[in-house]
């Protein structure tokens, strides 16, 4: 049996979690190709008007999957953490399918909804593996390796690895280069490198090297999180967010890059909290907006000028404020 898996949002985040547990019960995991300019406008035209960019790419992702599957895997996630939420798009995502895209083979949509009970992380696994087999040991099995896949994916990242690589099975190389910087944001937005536009490729051709929030371990991210007056009961939020603070505590980092969709209610606020933190630490931050339309070249022209801004703070005018402060040049205070 081929279960098929859109290469889009929460992809990057659980991918080897349900590749486990599919393969456990004997499925064959079939993976929809990378993202394209086909796979997008595919997914613009299937979706609804208001949907944010990672929605499109989803679409186009699960047209790219029809007649080569026998189901299509598309979870209904609800909550992903006790006490929390994940945003409302989620929920409603195999309805949405459903409604926009013509000739779709069976869809799995097991229901994730662990914010009161984490027990029922387990009925929503046997939910998913009563289509492949009426074996519940096999099922239980399953689940228990994909946790332990889980725990495996998150210690490797913690290790400072790349989640591409990780993804890949392939060892990072982790060069040091002469700035670092971190690229922050939805993991669909920051890791699939059609909608990036190779950020990632660019900023190792420009001898940048980078750290993203998986490579922060969550225990430091809690922690962060924590401190702030209110709960953040988004869960990737509460990644970032933490993530950010972390970055502007301890100063680790030349500046900062957040990837945000067009139109995402839950990065207007995200984002915007991750910008104020950073400058008050006075760390460059550069809000990067996609959608359909964004291009190649006004892109690299900003990622430029930004690196550029850096690299002049360092070198020459290590001290002028940005803000307005007071203003250096050199050891001469003005
Ligand atoms: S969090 Fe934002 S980008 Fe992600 S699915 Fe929801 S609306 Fe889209």
């Amino acid at each position: 049996m081929k279960i098929g898996i859109p290469r889009a949002l929460l992809y990057y985040q659980y991918y080897r979690v349900w590749k486990t547990f599919f393969t456990t019960l004997g499925a064959e995991v079939v993976l929809s190709d990378k993202t394209t300019k086909d796979i997008l406008d595919n997914g613009v035209v299937a979706t609804v008007n208001d949907a944010c960019l990672p929605l499109k790419v989803f679409h186009g992702a699960v047209i790219n999957l029809i007649g080569k599957v026998d189901y299509i895997f598309i979870p209904r996630l609800k909550s992903v953490a006790k006490g929390e939420y994940i945003c409302p798009k989620f929920c409603g995502l195999p309805d949405m399918v459903r409604y926009s895209v013509k000739n779709l083979p069976p869809i799995i949509d097991t229901e994730v909804n662990i914010r009161k009970k984490p027990r029922q992380l387990y009925k929503a696994f046997l939910s998913a593996g009563l289509y492949i087999t009426k074996d519940k040991n096999l099922i239980k099995l399953a689940y228990h390796k994909a946790l332990f896949e889980n725990a495996l994916f998150i210690e490797k990242l913690e290790k400072g690895n790349a989640l591409l690589d990780v993804l890949a099975n392939k060892k990072s190389t982790n060069k040091k280069g002469e700035l670092t910087v971190a690229v922050l944001g939805h993991k669909y937005n920051v890791y699939d490198q059609y909608v990036n536009m190779n950020l990632f490729e660019n900023l190792t051709k420009n001898n940048v090297s980078v750290i993203t929030a998986e490579n922060i371990s969550d225990k430091i991210c809690n922690d962060y999180a924590a401190k702030l007056p209110k709960k953040v009961f988004w869960s990737f939020a509460r990644k970032l967010i933490g993530a950010a603070n972390h970055l502007a505590k301890e100063n680790i980092v030349d500046g900062v890059i957040y990837i945000m969709s067009f139109g995402c209610g839950i990065d207007s606020f995200v984002a915007d909290i991750c910008e104020r933190t950073l400058r008050k630490n006075k760390t460059p931050f550069f809000l990067m907006m996609i959608d359909e339309h964004s291009g190649q070249g006004g892109f690299n022209t900003r990622l430029e000028a930004f690196l550029d801004m850096i690299k002049w703070r360092r070198k020459d005018d290590l001290d002028i404020s940005p803000y307005g402060e007071r203003v250096y040049i050199g050891k001469d205070a003005i």
